[in-house]
């Protein structure tokens, strides 16, 4: 009870220590396994669940943040990204409850 913070602080050293971390897809309670690759956003089955115009966009977002002159547009086009994530993981939600 003394030093509760000093257990995450561990968890983090060790997530620090592991940069090939295995990623959870963002779909909540799916539990596939994740594609390699930095550009995977989602596991193979909630990617093909996706219509190929919102997995396109989002796949386009990503490579336009990469390539992004400063930090303040890549930050900006990260943010993007995020909303159009969670639209598309509602999406998923409401056709499949
Ligand atoms: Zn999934």
């Amino acid at each position: 009870m003394s030093r509760p913070q000093s257990h995450i602080f561990a968890g983090l050293d060790l997530v620090a220590a592991e940069p090939e971390q295995p990623r959870r897809c963002p779909v909540p309670l799916c539990t596939e396994p994740m594609p390699q690759g930095k550009h995977a956003l989602f596991c193979a089955d909630c990617h093909f669940r996706l219509p190929y115009e919102t997995t396109n966009r989002l796949f386009r977002l990503q490579l336009t943040c990469e390539r992004a002159p400063d930090e303040a547009t890549r930050q900006h086009l990260r943010e993007q990204l995020h909303g159009y994530v969670q639209q598309a993981v509602r999406a998923l939600r409401g056709g499949n409850p």
